[in-house]
């Protein structure tokens, strides 16, 4: 997804740009089933999507709006946010299959003559030739690559950049089901001891459930399609009614950021997953990198500076260390039995209650009036 965007912000000024791609998203289908990996775009980088003329695509696809966020711990009152807290009438995002977002992205870029898509993986970089070769053997030269090749990038390794993080032990199940009411344009988070469940709503009777829980628990749940089914029966319907569950897959959690997003020599860059991977919680992974790929255009308008972009690509290192910081302060505090941060995370959502400074930035957040 970041690498399609990133090849759009490139080839809409003319420069030429290939997109290096072994795995492409199936083609979509309006009756195929919700694809199980989905992302809530926030409105800053619809903007961008719109600018760069993919978003009119996602939306003739599947997209759906959500206008409201809340949180909750156990069964204590909900902590609500909406668009109209900050004066808006906008909605806070979408909900945009992540399958979408890539063809909506690859479809716009293939009306460029001066992209190409080659259905290759990088198997070697030749930092002094700046020359990649992929894994057809074919060599394609470079001036600059753009590593947007995902949290294990080859690109990164190939670089030699080192990356600091920690695997969470924990993963995240995702759950597509089919309601008989009609769902709230509002998606949610309960916290739930070492637990935490979510909701996606996905259209007016689809949503994605989500439960973030230890790797044990989760491996031991999902063994059995009927087991999943009746713990998602037990933890969701007293709030979403009766459902039936079409799909569910589940993933590794991880927290990684690479020490430095670019190489001066070898004319490097990592954008997106390749550069920060952080805990899904809150959303903002793909927006993190989409407001990468945003720092990138505004260095492409013009004569390209390689010093203006390590200094843009500096910047966003700076945001999104902070939101994986943030991410996964939250989820630590969340999650522990320490009674004195109990206590402390009852008081902070107490206090986040109706008008706080707390409660405008989160809804602020969510929906991102964000400068990239
Ligand atoms: C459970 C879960 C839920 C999430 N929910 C959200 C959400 O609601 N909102 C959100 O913003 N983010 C969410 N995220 C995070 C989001 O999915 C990632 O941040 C996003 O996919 C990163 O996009 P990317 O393009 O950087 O990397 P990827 O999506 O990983 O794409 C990497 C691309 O590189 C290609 N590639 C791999 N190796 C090579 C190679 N050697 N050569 C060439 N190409 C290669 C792959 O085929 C792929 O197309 C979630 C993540 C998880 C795990």
């Amino acid at each position: 997804m970041v690498g399609a965007a990133a090849a759009l912000a490139v080839a809409r000024t003319g420069r030429s740009v290939k997109v290096l791609e072994p795995a492409p998203a199936p083609s979509f289908v309006p009756e195929a089933p919700y694809d199980l990996r989905i992302s809530a775009i926030t409105l800053d980088n619809v903007s961008m999507l719109q600018t760069l003329t993919a978003w009119s695509r996602v939306e003739a696809m599947r997209v759906n709006p959500f206008t409201e966020l809340a949180v909750t711990e156990g069964q204590s009152e909900w902590l609500e946010f909406s668009a109209s807290d900050n004066g808006s009438d906008q909605p806070l995002g979408y909900m945009v299959e992540n399958a979408v977002l890539q063809q909506a992205l690859l479809d716009t870029l293939s009306e460029y003559p001066n992209a190409e898509i080659v259905p290759a993986a990088i198997a070697a970089l030749d930092a002094s030739a700046k020359t990649v070769t992929l894994s057809n053997d074919r060599v394609i030269p470079y001036e600059v690559l753009l590593g947007c090749d995902g949290a294990n990038s080859k690109v990164r390794a190939l670089s030699g950049i080192g990356v600091a993080g920690n695997a969470y032990h924990e993963r995240c199940l995702l759950v597509n089901v089919r309601t008989e009411a009609l769902l709230p344009t509002r998606t949610w988070q309960r916290f739930q001891g070492k637990v935490i469940h979510a909701l996606l709503p996905l259209s007016l009777h689809d949503a994605c459930l989500i439960v973030y829980a230890d790797t044990p628990m989760l491996k031991t749940l999902t063994a059995d399609e009927q087991q999943v089914a009746e713990y998602m029966r037990e933890h969701f319907t007293s709030t979403i009614g009766p459902f039936e569950v079409q799909s569910f897959g589940h993933f590794p959690l991880k927290q990684q950021h690479a020490l430095r997003y670019s190489e001066p020599d070898s004319r490097v860059v990592l954008l997106g997953d390749a550069a920060h991977s952080i805990h899904p919680l809150a959303g903002q992974g793909v927006n993190l990198g989409l407001r990468d790929v945003h720092a990138l255009m505004t260095c492409l308008d013009g004569e390209f500076s390689w010093a203006r972009l390590e200094r843009k690509l500096r910047q966003r290192q700076l945001d999104n260390l902070l939101m994986g910081q943030s991410l996964h302060s939250v989820s630590r505090i969340f999650r522990s039995q320490n009674p004195l941060l109990q206590v402390a995370r009852r008081l902070g959502l107490a206090l986040a209650q109706p008008h706080s400074i707390a409660k405008r930035w989160v809804s602020y957040y969510a929906g991102a009036r964000w400068k990239g």
